[in-house]
């Protein structure tokens, strides 16, 4: 019998721990290292030494992708894992009774279009929707037919009316998805933390954990490349492996500069209000019973096929958090790259900004916020809000994940998994037996995501990773 193979797994954010168990399912023996303490924190988004866009209160899944028919098919995959995984414990998707501890939470989710009809982006999403069979699962509130069908299923109610403002008698065009809504992300985390560990993944956690450089030799097998054979922690003990997966999230390039051409770090912008519990009305209007996800663009796509006024609201939490999302505009942080770094622009590289300075928003974020508010959460208009912070997004150069082996070292030592580009989160429960399958067979992979995640060094650089710095995202030129 062969020995299993090691695998080092630098990240236990959701592209980390769902490969891991993907991978311990596999038999491979799985160690995986983060250099926040989350045995200690459970994952909380205001714990100091967190930055991760895993660690957050909840997530938006959904399915509609408009002709991405290969991540809708992927989200309904997941869909059905997370439901799984609730049962499981003891939750079925409809309960909601008394102390709500279920990770995906089908809320439905309101798509509000930018005017009074249907944007494309929309006919796209209705048209795949239709494809799969799966039309009347969606409820375009001009249509009566639709509408109908939503108060038979219940889900007229979340089929919410908002005025244009300065268009009297208009009212925004908006399609309820009712096999959306949201996963609790931190809680989601945590438990499938524990659940690796029950399968025997092993976890270092805190300075333990934290990924200083990476060990690297001359193959013997393949001339004139480096292997990796392990990493070294930032105090100074090597750990040894076949593989290392670098998930990372968006620190991913600090740790293996080849990743700098495929992605770059860029913020969103989160805001939250807070509901008190006393606030019988507040508190029950924005319950996930009552309330929808909502997403808006407040102005369509550009003719290059851009959203840049895009803002979404969800539901508030058990703790009484009601969290915006501004992504009309990524953040970049463009800084001097080390030396040797294989890609820069104008010698820099866009990272996260050190944590103590993410808690203020740029001016048009907190301007579209406060714009958001007045249409479409008019019991806010004018409060201040309870938090502000700039969570990290790792965007790929067209969007979709970056999973494969980097072809630069030899015998297959190093794999990535990342690029969440925004939309990785909902994935937790079956990301990793596509990206295990892909470490493992290349491309002998029967997964259907195989070419969408391969190492892509000859793809044009779009996504706005074009840009640059001195762009229109980068944060040194706007004003906070
Ligand atoms: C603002 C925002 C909104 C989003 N909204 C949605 C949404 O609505 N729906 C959805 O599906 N997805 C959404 N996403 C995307 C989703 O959150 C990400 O795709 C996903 O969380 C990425 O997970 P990750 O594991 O790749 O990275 P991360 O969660 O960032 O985890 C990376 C981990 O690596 C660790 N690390 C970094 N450097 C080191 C080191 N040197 N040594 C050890 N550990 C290290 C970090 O501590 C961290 O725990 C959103 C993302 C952002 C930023």
């Amino acid at each position: 019998m062969t020995e299993p193979k090691s695998v080092a797994v630098i990240g236990a954010g959701i592209f980390g721990l769902s490969l891991a168990i993907a991978l311990r399912d596999k038999n491979y023996e799985v160690t995986v290292f983060d250099r926040s303490q989350y045995d200690a924190n459970g994952y909380d988004p205001a714990s100091d030494d967190v930055q991760a866009a895993s660690a957050d209160h909840n997530k938006i899944f959904r399915a509609s992708y408009g002709k991405e028919i290969h991540y809708q098919r992927l989200a309904f995959e997941s869909r059905k894992a997370w439901v799984a995984e609730d049962e499981k414990r003891g939750f079925s998707e409809r309960s909601n009774e008394g102390d709500d501890q279920r990770i995906f939470v089908n809320s439905g989710m309101l798509r509000i279009q930018p005017s009074d009809h249907l944007a494309t982006l929309e006919k796209e999403t209705l048209a795949n929707m239709e494809r799969d069979g799966l039309r009347d699962t969606q409820f375009v509130k001009s249509d009566p037919a639709d509408c109908q069908r939503a108060d038979k299923l219940g889900w007229k109610e979340k089929i919410l009316d908002f005025r244009i403002p300065d268009s009297p008698g208009k009212i925004y065009e908006a399609v309820l998805d009712s096999t959306a809504g949201f996963v609790r992300c931190s809680n989601a985390c945590v438990h499938y933390q524990r659940v690796a560990t029950d399968k025997g993944v092993k976890f270092y956690f805190g300075p333990e954990g934290a990924v200083d450089s990476l060990i690297k030799v001359m193959s013997s097998l393949e001339p004139g490349k480096e292997k990796v054979t392990g990493l070294r922690t930032t105090n100074g003990i090597v750990h040894d492996a076949d593989v290392v997966v670098i998930a990372a999230g968006s620190f991913s390039t600090q740790i293996l500069p080849e990743l700098t051409y495929h992605l770059e770090s860029s913020a969103g912008s989160l805001a939250t209000f807070k509901i008190d519990r006393g606030n019988t009305a507040l508190w029950e209007k924005y319950s996930p019973e009552r309330f929808p996800v909502m997403t808006w663009k407040s102005v369509a796509r550009d003719s290059s096929g851009k959203d840049t006024g895009s803002i979404y609201v969800l539901p508030r939490t058990p703790e009484g958090f009601v969290k915006i999302g501004y992504r009309g505009i990524k953040w970049t942080n463009f800084q001097p790259a080390p030396q040797d770094t294989p890609f820069t622009q104008d010698g820099k590289w866009s990272v996260p900004l050190p944590v103590e300075k993410c808690s203020v928003l740029p001016e048009p974020a907190v301007y579209s916020i406060k714009q958001f508010v007045s249409i479409f959460l008019p019991e806010f208009d004018g409060i201040p809000f309870f938090s502000t912070k700039l969570c990290w997004y790792t965007d790929s150069l067209d969007n979709s994940f970056v999973i494969d082996h980097v072809p630069t070292y030899a015998e297959n030592s190093v794999f990535v998994c990342t690029g969440g580009s925004g939309h990785g989160a909902k994935f937790l429960p079956v990301l990793g037996q596509h990206a295990a399958d892909i470490l493992e067979k290349g491309d002998q992979s029967s997964s259907f995501m195989r070419e969408f995640w391969r190492w892509r060094p000859d793809a044009p650089r779009r996504n706005g990773l074009e840009e640059g710095p001195g762009g229109p995202r980068d944060i040194s030129q706007s004003k906070i």
